[in-house]
């Protein structure tokens, strides 16, 4: 049984590279699949479930194609659409799960998280994450009217270019004693988690165990995914 990994596609309009090829990779290689786990900023930005972009909707109708052929199709917030709710899961098919989370593959237990958690350096970037994450800052969010919600969104990611445009960019990885952390409390042995940017594949030892952190790629320069058969994982990139 197959089982594939997306991270950090960042979808709108503005990149229809990565829209048709995460839209061929959906009728392709997620089409054999049994499960396609998205592990977060799947779109750019995501303002509620209610938005009307043509773009984004058709990101969800070939979910929905996806799901309605018997594809399992999990979903992880990530930092730029953390608002992704009931409506989407509904008209997609697909099933948010809770950052992070524990999977079982095949009896091995895996963690799969965004990986913005991890990011424990930046300091100014998780004080923002507790903020827009409560109940009370979202309610209050998802009831201004779209173009105003909009306007904020366009504002934040400004500010967010210019934050990591002037942080030293080891901040913007993860932190090791969070990742230790995060093997050690969930006894887990395998990571997989998306967010920074730099695929790769890193071997560790926790408590004198082979452990591995498996990082996803964004898809606006190149399109990656991990492919799990049997047991086995790869990291693999798509051509553009
Ligand atoms: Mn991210």
């Amino acid at each position: 049984m197959t089982r594939l990994f997306v991270s950090d596609l960042h979808l709108d309009a503005a990149a229809p590279q990565a829209v048709e090829q995460f839209l061929d990779f959906l009728r392709t290689q997620a089409a054999d699949a049994e499960a396609l786990y998205i592990l977060g900023d799947l779109f750019e930005v995501w303002v509620g479930d209610d938005d009307p972009d043509p773009t984004k909707a058709r990101v969800c109708e070939g979910l929905r194609t996806l799901t309605a052929n018997g594809v399992g199709c999990f979903v992880l917030h990530g930092n730029r659409d953390f608002l992704i709710g009931r409506d989407f899961c509904r008209k997609t098919g697909s099933r948010l799960l809770a950052d992070p989370v524990v999977a079982d593959l095949d009896g091995e237990r895996v963690l799969l998280t965004h990986g913005d958690a991890l990011c424990t350096d930046d300091h100014s970037y998780q004080e923002l994450r507790s903020t827009v994450r409560t109940p009370e800052w979202q309610r209050r969010f998802l009831a201004l009217p779209l173009a105003d919600r909009e306007l904020i969104a366009n504002q934040a990611r400004a500010g967010s270019k210019e934050h990591t445009s002037r942080v030293i960019p080891n901040i913007m990885d993860v932190n090791q004693d969070a990742v230790s952390t995060a093997y050690r409390a969930t006894r887990v042995r395998r990571i997989i988690h998306g967010h920074t940017h730099r695929p790769g594949v890193h071997d560790t030892a926790i408590e004198g165990e082979p452990a591995q952190r498996m990082v996803l790629g964004a898809w606006y320069e190149q399109g990656s995914y991990i492919r799990y058969e049997s047991g086995r994982y790869e990291l693999r990139e798509l051509p553009r």
